[in-house]
């Protein structure tokens, strides 16, 4: 499935272009509570929808979860809308997402979450715009959605948004944590896509271009953001969530969940905590517990080119300059700075990373020995 593209500052303003080539009669408008005002994409976008009748949506909860699509999918359901837009972090669009696709597709949402029905209609046309940059879900096949506390995927072809418009000024307001914790899960996506058993080509040239900004402007788009490097940090999360479309991510995505539904790490932060660590344990890879079909030595190169897109000679050197970046930007890379202590709650997370369908995409097997000795690392 092909998807059109406007990318810079100002592309906001290309609503009007996509408004001209539908022709909507009705808009179902999803956006967050208060990011939607302080991005500036109301002022921008409210001007031109009056011209159709606009029903507006808000998830209730910060993370994706059952009951706001539900209260989603209702409302969608009533009305006659013909395109969905969506102008949000990762939380909003992967909502959006799902509610586009749930309410044109017969059963329960736990059906397809949980037992893993098969999509078999699209959404309605949908317009994806993001006002983070980090999780490049306006160019995914994916939605994550929270059950209690665990994390499950809505993924197909038919939920990749057939627009996205990739606005840099949307980011402007975004405050230091959040702009560190959501760059770092642009880098971390990059990276994972890259050492991926999915990998090919084509994801790992945009992967590389994604590390290569992410490593460039993190720093500054942090410390000291201005104009460009809100635009270049931007473009490597949009060139990240392309990447991940292709490869999927692995391990350090697979081991952030529980740290988020239970120790309520932000999710950025949460992939980035592990990075580090499974440079070494990914370059250790060996015969007997490589998951990548083509094989230890085609990972073990993998694993240098991810070093020199670091710049750096080895893993330790990757992995220092991982948490050197992270300290940079003003992240903690310690879980118990993070208030989880080892014990009960790092076997938490120990059992509920291990059971992520993500932890088999990465190119080393990890046990769940392999998984407590990386986490008691970053203890
Ligand atoms: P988020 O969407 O939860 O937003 C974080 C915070 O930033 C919120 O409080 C929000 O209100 C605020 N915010 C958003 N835009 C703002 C702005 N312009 N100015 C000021 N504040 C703003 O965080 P996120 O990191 O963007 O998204 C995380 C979610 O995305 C997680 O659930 C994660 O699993 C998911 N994700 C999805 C994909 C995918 O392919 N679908 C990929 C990676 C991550």
């Amino acid at each position: 499935m092909s998807q059109k593209e406007y990318i810079g500052f100002n592309s906001i303003t290309q609503v009007g272009e996509i408004l001209r080539e539908r022709n909507p009669k009705e808009i179902f408008l999803i956006t967050g509570k208060s990011s939607y005002d302080r991005c500036g994409a109301k002022s921008i976008l409210e001007p031109m929808l009056c011209s159709c009748r606009t029903i507006c949506f808000s998830p209730v909860d910060e993370t994706p979860g059952i009951k706001d699509i539900q209260s989603g999918i209702t409302i969608l359901s009533q009305q006659s809308c013909d395109l969905v837009i969506a102008v949000g972090g990762g939380s909003i669009m992967d909502v959006a997402k799902s509610i586009n696709i749930l309410s044109l597709n017969p059963g329960s949402i736990e059906e397809y979450l949980i037992k893993k029905k098969k999509m078999i209609c699209r959404g309605r046309p949908l317009v994806a715009i993001p006002t983070t940059a980090g999780t490049g879900s306006e160019s995914t096949r994916f939605a994550v959605v929270y059950v209690k506390k665990t994390k499950y995927s809505l993924d197909h072809d038919l939920m990749l948004p057939d627009y996205a418009i990739v606005d840099p000024q949307l980011t402007m307001t975004v405050p230091r944590y959040i702009t560190a914790s959501t760059g770092m899960d642009a880098l971390t996506q990059a990276i994972e896509s890259y050492w991926s058993i999915h990998a090919n080509e084509t994801s790992k040239s945009y992967a590389k271009e994604a590390i290569e900004l992410s490593m460039k402007v993190l720093p500054d788009v942090c410390n000291n953001p201005s104009a460009e490097s809100r635009e270049a940090m931007m473009k490597a999360a949009h060139l990240a969530g392309k990447a991940i479309n292709l490869s999927k991510t692995t391990a350090c995505h697979a081991l952030s969940y529980p740290m988020t539904s239970y120790f309520g790490v932000a999710h950025g932060h949460a992939v980035a905590l592990t990075l580090g660590e499974m440079m070494g344990y990914n370059d250790g890879v060996r015969e007997e517990d490589v998951l990548d079909v083509r094989g230890k030595n085609y990972v073990q190169r993998t694993m240098k080119e991810v070093f020199s897109l670091l710049g750096a000679g080895n893993s330790g050197e990757a992995a220092r300059k991982i948490n050197h970046l992270m300290s940079a930007v003003g992240l903690q890379t310690k879980l118990s700075q993070l208030g989880i202590k080892t014990g009960e709650q790092l076997e938490t997370i120990v059992k509920s990373g291990f059971d992520s369908e993500r932890i088999n995409n990465n190119p080393r097997a990890l046990t769940e020995q392999a998984v407590r000795g990386i986490l008691k690392k970053i203890a």
